[in-house]
Order: structure tokens, then C-alpha cells, then sequence
């Protein structure tokens, strides 16, 4: 993309594209594969919602594209405006164009390329009340995505990610977040760099195991922050993970399910943690 990069970043820029072939396009569509994430540091949100959600949030777009039919909408035109302001691009762009960005038959009208935002692990100081997950290699994006929707709707703090974990920045990720990929700090770090950091950790360090001994409802969650670590879908916890924590806990099955899926346990988790922290009133 960096050839184009001065193209793009010049601020108040709205051009109409209906090629496919146009370079600026092709960078855009690249951004399906990882490498290219990667490499420019970008990914793709689909739908006003999330925009609004990511320019709400303070994130940073590089480009807006939106359907001709998306002329003359309010909504559209003033994301627009949102985006020129912020020195993004504005692409005006044929159904068929977003249909290919975003490999959907149906797309959303408006497209966001955002940049990707993760936080440092020696940055996460969690307080008393707070707490975080750490995934351990979650391979799966639709898990994960519903994993940070789950962490925005209890109130957790963020999302450690450990190993080699699926990308949080896919589409089927960012799909799966609806919107919480915005509202949640996502850590990347490798399991000796986290084993490190555990070992400063002030508060208590809960593991979810099959093997786990303890009844995840007979913990008391309320002294000081709780990191909360859930193992790969496939292996589970490894021992050196498992061993580190303070407690390992287990979420008690009927019927025939091996285990939970990890997203649901999460879920389970987190609700129970965080149960008297979220009193049934409504929201501001
Ligand atoms: N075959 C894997 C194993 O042996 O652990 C199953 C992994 S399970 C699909 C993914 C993760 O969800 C587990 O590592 C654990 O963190 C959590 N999990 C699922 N069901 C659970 C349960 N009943 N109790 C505690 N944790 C559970």
C-alpha cells in the first residue's frame, strides 16, 4: 500500500472507483489476507455501526468506502465528513467493489480500513475489580470474536492473547466482535513474556480446566483484579499454563459434551466473576 500512501493520506480526498483493478482497491481487498494486515498494520470493519463504533472509540481510519447508493444518506455523508476531517480517504465505490472487499454477496453499504491497535503486556496494570482473560492459542475467530463481546458486555478490562492465536483483526473476528473489537485493548504476547508477567500479577489467577478440582461458583472472585486463563480449543491448558495459575476451576457438564465451547465458557466465566458487579438497572 505504500505507494499509495500519499494518495490516500491526503486529507478531504473523496474519489469515485468502479474498477476493480484500481491499485488502491487491490491494496484494499489484500487486507482479506493476514500478511497484508500485518504488513500495513490495517484491517477492514464492515457496516455504519462499526464505523461509528470505531471513530466513537478514537480509532484511526485510513479509508471510508461506501455504495453510490449510499449518496445523499445522512449517515453515510456525515461518516464521511468524519473521515475527510480525520485525513482519511473517502472511495466511492460500485456494489460489485464492495462485494469483492468484503466477499459477501449482500455487503454492508459503508466500509471502514482502520488501523490495528494493541496494547503492550508490561502496560496492563490491573487494578482491584478489574478483571482481564487471557486466551492461551484460541484458534478459532468466531470464539474469539464472541470472546470480546463478552469481555465489553461484563465490563472486563481486555483480552490477553497467548501464543499463536487467530488473528483479532479478520473479518470473521472483527464480524464476530460486532463492534467490541473498538471497545476492548487486545494484548499479543508469547508464553514466556506472559508467564513473566504473571508472576507480577497482584490478584488471582483462575484457570478453567477439565481436570480442575474446583467448582468455578465457590470461588471468591472479589479480592483484588483476576486474570481469568482459558486454554485452546483442541489441548486445552498446557501444564506450564495450568500450573501458574492460583486455582483451576471447572464448570460442572451433564450429558454426554466432552467440554464446553470455549467461547460459552468464557461466557460462564465471566458472568460469575463479574456477578455482582452487574446489578439489572438500566444502562445510561
Ligand atoms: N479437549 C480440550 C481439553 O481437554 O481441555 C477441550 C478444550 S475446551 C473446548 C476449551 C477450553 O474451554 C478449555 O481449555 C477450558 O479453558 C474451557 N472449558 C470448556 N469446558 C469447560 C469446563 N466444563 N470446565 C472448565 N473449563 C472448561
Amino acid at each position: 500500500m505504500s505507494g499509495h500512501e500519499n494518495e490516500r493520506r491526503r486529507p478531504g480526498q473523496v474519489k469515485e472507483v468502479t474498477s476493480l483493478t484500481n491499485p488502491i482497491i487491490k491494496d484494499i481487498r489484500a487486507l482479506a489476507q493476514k500478511k497484508y494486515r500485518d504488513r500495513e498494520h490495517a484491517f477492514i470493519a464492515e457496516g455504519q455501526k462499526l464505523v461509528i463504533d470505531a471513530f466513537d472509540a478514537g480509532w484511526t481510519i485510513r479509508t471510508l468506502l461506501y455504495a453510490k447508493a449510499g449518496r445523499g444518506n445522512e449517515a453515510v455523508e456525515r461518516l464521511a465528513a468524519r473521515t475527510v476531517a480525520s485525513g482519511g480517504l473517502v472511495l466511492i465505490v460500485s456494489e460489485k467493489v464492495l462485494s469483492t472487499i468484503t466477499k459477501r454477496d449482500n455487503p454492508q453499504m459503508v466500509v471502514g480500513v482502520f488501523e490495528q491497535k494493541t496494547v503492550k503486556l508490561e502496560t496492563v496494570k490491573p487494578a482491584d475489580g478489574d478483571v482481564w482473560v487471557a486466551l492461551d492459542r484460541v484458534r478459532d475467530p468466531g470464539n474469539l470474536g464472541t470472546v470480546l463481546r463478552t469481555v465489553d458486555a461484563v465490563g472486563a478490562k481486555g483480552v490477553i492473547l497467548v501464543g499463536d492465536c487467530t488473528d483479532p483483526f479478520s473479518f470473521e473476528t472483527v464480524r464476530a466482535t460486532m463492534g467490541s473489537i473498538f471497545a476492548v485493548p487486545i494484548v499479543r504476547t508469547g508464553e514466556e513474556a506472559f508467564l513473566a508477567w504473571r508472576k507480577g500479577f497482584a490478584g488471582r489467577v483462575v484457570g478453567t480446566h477439565l481436570k480442575g478440582s474446583v467448582d468455578y461458583r465457590t470461588v471468591d472472585y472479589k479480592k483484588g483484579p483476576v486474570l481469568l486463563l482459558m486454554g485452546n480449543e483442541q489441548q486445552g491448558l498446557p501444564d506450564q499454563l495450568a500450573e501458574s495459575c492460583d486455582t483451576l476451576v471447572r464448570i460442572p457438564q451433564a450429558g454426554r459434551a466432552d467440554s464446553l465451547n470455549l467461547a460459552v465458557a468464557t461466557g460462564v466465566m465471566l458472568y460469575e466473576i463479574r456477578r455482582e458487579a452487574l446489578p439489572l438497572e438500566e444502562r445510561a
